[in-house]
C-alpha cells in the first residue's frame, strides 16, 4: 500500500529504528537526522515516516504530511542557529540530480557560504 514501510528502504530503517542515526528533531510525522556524510556544517535530513520515493509523489498523495517536512525544516535551520545567516533545503529528485536514497527527504545546509547556482 502506498506510504507502507519498505523492507528494502534505508530511512524506513532509520523511522523503525532498525538502523541507528543522530536524530535531532522528531514529529508525528516525520524524523530529522544528521547526514552521515555532511557537506557543510550543518546538514541534516528531514523525512516523513511515510514511505515514498520522492518529494513529488508524497506531496501528491500526502499534502499535509509535505508540508510538516517543509515546518521541520525550518525548525532544524532554527535550532541550529543557521536561519539568520541562511540555508538551503533540496529535495534531490531522481539519478541524475544526485538521489540515492529513494524515501523522500530534504537536505537542511547550512553555516557556511553556499553557491549559487548549486553544481
Ligand atoms: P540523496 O543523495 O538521495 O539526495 O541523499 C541521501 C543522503 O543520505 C546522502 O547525503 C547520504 O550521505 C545520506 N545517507 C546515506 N546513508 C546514510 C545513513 O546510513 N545514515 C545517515 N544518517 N545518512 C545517510
Ligand atoms: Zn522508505
Amino acid at each position: 500500500m502506498a506510504g507502507e514501510p519498505q523492507s528494502d528502504c534505508l530511512f524506513c530503517k532509520i523511522v523503525s529504528g532498525d538502523i541507528p542515526a543522530t536524530i535531532v528533531r522528531e514529529s508525528e510525522t516525520t524524523v530529522a537526522f544528521r547526514d552521515i556524510n555532511p557537506q557543510a556544517p550543518t546538514h541534516v535530513l528531514v523525512i516523513p515516516k511515510v514511505h515514498y520515493p520522492d518529494a513529488a509523489s508524497l506531496a501528491a498523495a500526502e499534502p499535509k504530511i509535505a508540508a510538516d517536512v517543509l515546518t521541520e525544516a525550518g525548525a532544524v535551520a532554527a535550532d541550529e542557529k543557521i536561519d539568520s545567516t541562511g540555508y538551503r533545503v533540496i529535495f534531490n529528485t531522481g539519478s541524475g540530480a544526485g538521489q540515492t536514497v529513494f524515501h523522500a527527504h530534504a537536505h537542511v545546509l547550512g553555516g557556511r557560504g553556499l553557491q549559487w547556482p548549486p553544481g
